[in-house]
């Protein structure tokens, strides 16, 4: 039978995790965030004092283990879903996952977790670099004020202290540094669907991204059939 894999995209703050997270848990599939995965390796970097400028300090990758148990991510054996979401940490993300040699070692693992699984995969390139054969292929956008907002009650069910203006503006600078890096940018998929969240609630949309699953339905019948 052939697995199904759902991508999800889109800039930081869009929603993405709570969404994909949810349609994950109503379709009983594994849930991936890479986001979390390139927060993790940023994490270790800077636990390790490596030059984060520097791609070659990156080897560490492929001796480390990451694990997604109930939507959180453990790292080497270690819960580390809170420690990754610090605003160090959020503000050093992107210059860690522009490096090539980075991208190219998480992507494999990203592909080594979603083999043979069925799989919500959320992050910037997944539609069209990490899982270009994905069956349904979303991307969500929203305007950055409610991007801030939306990031800035996470933070606070968090314990994470942050100004609103403050992270509207680190918001802006990440999806500018992520939109025009060289490998890999942020981007949508040609033939993903476009959602503008700006104005809609969490449930509306993880809603439209079932319904849409759902019409395709047959489709998704005759592929686990070949
Ligand atoms: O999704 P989240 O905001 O946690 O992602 C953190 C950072 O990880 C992004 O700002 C981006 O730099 C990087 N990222 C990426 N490619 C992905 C997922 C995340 O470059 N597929």
């Amino acid at each position: 039978m052939s697995s199904i894999q759902i991508a999800i995209d889109g800039p930081a703050g869009a929603g993405k995790s709570t969404i994909a997270k949810l349609v994950a848990k109503a379709f009983h599939f594994v849930y991936i965030d890479t986001g979390a995965m390139y927060r993790a390796v940023t994490l270790k970097a800077m636990r390790n004092h490596v030059d984060l400028a520097d791609e070659n300090a990156f080897d560490f990758i492929d001796q480390t283990r990451f694990d997604y148990k109930d939507g959180m991510l453990y790292m080497d054996g270690e819960n580390v879903d809170d420690e990754i979401r610090t605003r160090e940490v959020s503000n050093n993300v992107s210059l860690v996952s522009s490096h090539y040699i980075v991208r190219h070692k998480t992507v494999k693992r990203q592909r080594e977790l979603a083999e043979g699984k069925n799989v919500v995969m959320d992050g910037r390139d997944i539609g069209y670099h990490v899982l270009p054969n994905a069956t349904f292929k979303f991307f969500l956008t929203a305007d950055v004020q409610t991007r801030a907002k939306r990031r800035y009650k996470e933070n606070l069910k968090r314990n994470i202290r942050s100004s609103l203006a403050e992270l509207e503006e680190e918001i802006a600078t990440r999806d500018r540094f992520d939109s025009s890096r060289k490998h890999s940018p942020l981007r949508a998929a040609d033939d993903a669907i476009v959602i503008d969240t700006s104005d809609m609630r969490i449930e509306t949309v993880v809603e439209t991204i079932k319904a849409k699953v759902r019409e395709d339905e047959a489709l998704w019948k005759q592929n686990s059939q070949k």
